[in-house]
């Protein structure tokens, strides 16, 4: 079979050639920032779309630039680099792409050196977790990181081990995914997701402040909720309690796109399936992503 081609510091070369050192420091001390960005398969156009790559790579550049980290290349220039790596593999499917910038550097002491590489790799991917029935989800006994700890606004891999922790947890206990608690006693956000809940009309999410990675399929959800169903969109912070007796609760982002939380923490949540508006949402965000509505395919990138 024909290996993937990946694009490490420059070169295009075979997945299995991409290779770093055991001692590069973004292994040993989790020192990488990253993206994840969907690609979605338009049939109709026979065409592969990356939803707001664009934002993306400035979120990356972004987390670059809190851990001292030189991105290398342009906005322009990686996303050609994306497009290059999807026509390369040829892909005519749902896909995802995984660009990382990472300290590179051998010696052994922590630090943020100025040894920087970039990878990045795709793959073919379809659902992350089901969007079609309702999570099982808990909250965590783990606390969030915080933005004095590991800065979540900056998704830096080795934060990660955070969001590991949280869904073993989750999953040995038997419930999908888990929500989670920041030092401050607020809710921050899923696993690897942010969160939502819907309280009548109104669609709530937790602030920029609560200690999230701040969300690009959290903002399309904000647009489309204002701007297509005309609802009241707050940002603020949220107790545990809340949850309880949420009409309607989902989480959102690139990987796990909008999944219906169907109970929390044993609390079912309206009747344990998608609610009409998190069905309409869901609706909305499924066409936008494959370039179907016009008004939003600015946030397209076509790849062919
Ligand atoms: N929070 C965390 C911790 C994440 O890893 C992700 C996934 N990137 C999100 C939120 C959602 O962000 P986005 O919608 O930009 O994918």
């Amino acid at each position: 079979m024909k290996e993937d081609i990946y694009f490490l510091d420059g070169n295009y070369i075979e997945a299995s050639k991409a290779t770093i050192s055991v001692r590069c420091h973004a292994f040993l001390y989790g020192t990488s920032v990253f993206e994840g960005i969907r690609g979605y398969f338009n049939k109709e156009e026979n065409q592969v779309y990356l939803f707001r790559a664009k934002e993306h790579i400035e979120r990356m550049f972004n987390s670059a630039k809190i851990m001292f980290m030189n991105p290398k290349y342009s906005l322009d220039e990686y996303l050609d680099i994306l497009k290059t790596l999807i026509q390369m593999n040829e892909y005519k499917e749902n896909c995802y792409i995984r660009p990382e910038i990472f300290k590179s550097g051998k010696d052994i002491c922590p630090g943020l050196d100025e040894n920087d590489s970039v990878l990045i790799f795709t793959l073919k991917m379809g659902d992350y977790l089901p969007t079609d029935k309702g999570l099982k989800v808990c909250v965590s006994s783990w606390n969030r990181l915080s933005d004095n700890m590991i800065p979540p606004r900056a998704k830096i891999s080795g934060a990660y081990a955070n969001t590991a922790l949280m869904i073993a947890e989750a999953k040995k206990s038997g419930f999908d995914d888990a929500l989670s608690i920041g030092p401050d006693g607020k809710i921050a956000e899923g696993s690897a997701m942010n969160f939502f809940l819907v309280e009548g009309n109104s669609l709530v999410t937790t602030p920029q402040t609560s200690n999230i990675l701040v969300g690009i399929t959290r903002n399309t959800i904000m647009e489309i909720a204002k701007n297509e169903l005309h609802m009241e969109v707050v940002e603020r912070e949220i107790n545990r309690t809340e949850l309880y007796i949420a009409d309607e609760a989902f989480f959102s982002g690139t990987g796990v796109q909008i999944a219906p939380i169907g109970s929390i923490d044993y609390r079912p949540i309206g009747n344990q399936k998608a609610g009409k508006y998190t069905i309409q949402i869901q609706k909305l965000y499924n066409d936008i992503v494959q370039g179907k509505v016009e008004k939003y395919k600015k946030w397209c990138l076509g790849v062919y």
